[in-house]
């Protein structure tokens, strides 16, 4: 007899007919679709034929016993949570364990209750189907999990550990942190810029039991980025406690980056990569508000290649684009800071370039102290453009012209600007190629003022304008004059003699500074050597050099020609630097210097107080002397401010076994007290101004044997 299966088959395994029929008809009564086996070998064999969902299982039979048969379906793969209920002997608690440890759900005593018997298959299937409801759900929310890629994850305050899903670990892909993570190891591999947010975020919830939503970033063990969204809430006892959180954490790295890419194109040039006309000018229009806030001045640069249509005409869109692009690196590549703007979060970078459309581009030059600042930044881009590049195999060379407008000067939006650029831009195409032209027509006079002059001093050190003074250094201690500092003058055709502050900061500006020095240090060396000549051996001829002359990789090599080219020894000539040199990059200043003082020449540290150097590593350079700037000396004698900083750096000398020379003494009080201070070496118009050398040289002549302290000092 047969009945639709739908409360289930039961397979029943008994050597006892009896049992078989009695137990298969209360079954079959009870809704059940029975198969019956009469010994474990076909008990096996119809678990295989058929679709079970039940086993009533016989302990004792010939052949295979119940237990075996037991063991193998929890062998088989449909059989690892099927019901396998045994019928064993009232009592026999021996055969109830051995059941269990076979794998048996449940077992049933015989003589059996009929009653019972389907009442506890009934309960037992539906157990079973509660069981893999639950396998079957957890399975799809695995399956789920793993799709969205999320993870769920717990932490208990008891013991003050993570526990992560699968998924979680799969997500954060590292074996450390799972399961045994706690929060602050964890919190150490979130993202800098995230950490404190995620960490109030958790404490808040543990707190206060308040649920959180946050993304962040985190370091994942393989050294890639993980981007996560993260939901939790806390878990609370019956008293309302919080005992710990649970949450979920979302890999979202892929929407981010995504999200990152839709950002740059909506903000990026799509062939060159650079900023976009949009983009650029809402970075105008912020450094415009901050310019305007503080009342600094940036300017606008309007880039446009000259004659790039022919090219284009010439050879094709495709090599065009590449020509483009090609321009675009090397813009990208002289504007200074550009890499700031890379940084995450960004930093402000000084300049910042953008192509606006076909062959214009455009850069934004901020913080522009002086006009002539923008006009730099224009030659350098100029320079660059005109490089040649090499397209195909074929040299070619492009030349650009560049218009410029100063904020506030010439507008004070974005558009205003922008539009006062081009205009200039056009201004300069029309005077030639590869030139610039302000907006502002002053602006273009004072800039061509200026490139004269640049010109003119490049002339100047070729034809010999250049002159050295030199002012007496004394040493009070002995009264005698124990060296000079050379100082450079032009004797301009027209101008008449300029000092030095009239153009070293344009020879430092146009990088016309290294050749100036070099010219100083020949000129020097050869007085030094006449001095020797006329028996002034002890004299030692102190020398300015400028911070890009210092950092020539063979300054060493090129001071030492110089000194020996004029037949004397390096140790007759002190080298002043200025303290923007200990700034630049500390290691390499060291090698130099200490290459220089090998070869035995003075090293000093020139209007010392007044840079920023760090007291704590001056120790690490080896000088031999500083020269205390003029503002502190001026002061000295009247007991301000200056005065106690001037002392401490005399001190401070004597700590680290320097000598101090004060510079620009100009009164008596001053010499006297600088001497009362241990002070004795110094310099200024007190002992006399700087001199061309014939006239320093009568000066030694009458003075050889002259003391200055009895001089100077007499009268006190
Ligand atoms: P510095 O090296 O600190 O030179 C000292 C300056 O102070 C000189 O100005 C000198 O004339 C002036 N001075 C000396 N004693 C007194 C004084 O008692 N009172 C006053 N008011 N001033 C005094 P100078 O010659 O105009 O040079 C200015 C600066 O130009 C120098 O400062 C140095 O930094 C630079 N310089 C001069 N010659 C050279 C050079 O050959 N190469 C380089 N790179 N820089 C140089
Ligand atoms: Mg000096
Ligand atoms: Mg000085």
């Amino acid at each position: 007899m047969t009945t639709p299966d739908v409360n289930g088959r039961v397979l029943l395994v008994d050597d006892d007919e009896m049992v078989r029929i009695l137990a298969a008809e209360s079954l079959r009564h009870a809704g059940f679709t029975v198969s019956e086996a009469d010994c474990g070998e076909d008990g096996l064999r119809l678990f295989d034929e058929q679709r079970i969902d039940l086993v009533l299982l016989d302990v004792m039979m010939p052949g295979i016993d119940g237990y075996e048969v037991c063991a193998r379906i929890r062998q088989h793969s449909l059989g690892k949570w099927l019901p396998i209920l045994m019928l064993t002997g009232l009592n026999d608690t021996d055969s109830i364990e051995r059941a269990y440890a076979s794998g048996a759900t449940d077992f049933i005593t015989k003589p059996i209750n009929w009653l019972l018997l389907t009442l506890r298959v009934r309960y037992g299937l539906r157990a079973s189907r509660a069981i893999q409801d639950v396998a079957r759900s957890q399975q799809s929310l695995a399956q789920a999990q793993r799709l969205a890629r999320i993870g769920n994850w717990e932490w208990s305050r008891a013991d003050g550990r993570l526990s992560f899903s699968d998924e979680t670990r799969r997500i954060f892909g590292d074996v450390d942190l799972a399961g045994s993570a706690t929060p602050s190891l964890f919190l150490n591999r979130v993202r800098q810029a995230d950490r404190a947010r995620l960490d109030t975020a958790r404490q808040t919830l543990l707190r206060e039991g308040s649920a959180y939503q946050i993304s962040y970033g985190m370091l994942r063990e393989d050294g890639t980025l993980l981007e996560v969204f993260e939901e939790a809430v806390p878990i609370s006892d019956a008293s309302g406690r919080v005992i710990g959180a649970e949450g979920f954490t979302q890999d979202i790295t892929e929407r981010v980056q995504a999200q990152r890419r839709i950002e740059h194109l909506a903000m990026h040039d799509a062939l060159t990569g650079l900023a976009n006309r949009q983009f650029f000018a809402e970075m105008v229009s912020v450094e415009l508000d901050r310019a305007q806030r503080l009342g600094s001045s940036c300017a606008i640069l309007h880039l446009d290649l000259d004659h790039f249509k022919s090219v284009n005409d010439a050879l094709g869109d495709a090599a065009g684009d590449r020509l483009l692009c090609a321009v675009a690196d090397r813009l990208r590549s002289s504007v200074r800071g550009a890499d700031l703007l890379a940084l995450n979060p960004p930093l402000r970078a000084a300049e910042m370039v953008a192509r606006i459309d076909g062959d214009a581009f455009t850069v934004l030059v901020m913080e522009v102290r002086v006009p002539s600042h923008a006009a730099m930044v224009a030659e350098r881009l100029l320079q660059a453009v005109s490089r040649t590049l090499l397209l195909d195999g074929r040299e070619l060379v492009l030349t650009a012209s560049i218009g410029i407008a100063v904020f506030p000067r010439d507008g004070d939006t974005v558009e205003a600007l922008w539009r006062h650029a081009e205009q200039a831009m056009y201004a300069a195409k029309a005077v030639g190629t590869s030139t610039y032209r302000f907006f502002d027509e002053e602006m273009n006079k004072a800039a061509s003022v200026k490139l004269e002059l640049e010109n003119d001093l490049r002339r100047a050190i070729a034809r010999g304008e250049l002159r050295l003074h030199f002012q007496p250094k004394v040493d009070l201690a002995s009264g005698r004059m124990i060296g000079a500092e050379a100082l450079v003058r032009w004797q301009h055709p027209q101008r008449g003699l300029l000092g030095p502050g009239e153009f070293i900061p344009l020879a430092e500006e146009s990088g016309l500074i290294v050749a100036l020095g070099d010219w100083v240090v020949a000129a020097g060396a050869r007085q030094c050597r006449e001095w020797a000549d006329a028996g002034w051996a002890a004299l030692r001829l102190s020398i300015n050099l400028a911070s890009p002359s210092f950092l020539q990789d063979d300054i060493s090599a090129k001071l030492c020609a110089a000194v020996r080219h004029a037949g004397i020894s390096p140790q007759q000539v002190v080298l002043e630097l200025t303290e923007s040199l200990l700034m630049v990059d500390a290691d390499r200043t060291i090698t130099i210097l200490s290459a220089l003082r090998d070869e035995g020449f003075g090293l000093s540290l020139d209007d010392f107080g007044t840079g920023y150097s760090s007291l704590s590593y001056l120790h690490r350079f080896p000088i031999d002397e500083l020269k205390i700037d003029r503002a502190f000396v001026t002061d000295v004698a009247l007991g301000g401010r200056y005065a106690a900083i001037a002392l401490s750096i005399i001190e401070l000398g004597h700590q680290f076994g320097m000598r101090v020379v004060a510079e620009g003494v100009e009164t008596r009080q001053q010499a006297a007290f600088l001497l009362a201070h241990r002070c004795p070496v110094q310099q200024g118009f007190l002992y006399s101004r700087p001199l061309p050398a014939d006239r320093f040289a009568a000066l030694f002549v009458n003075r050889q044997d002259h003391d200055f302290r009895q001089e100077f000092l007499r009268a006190r």
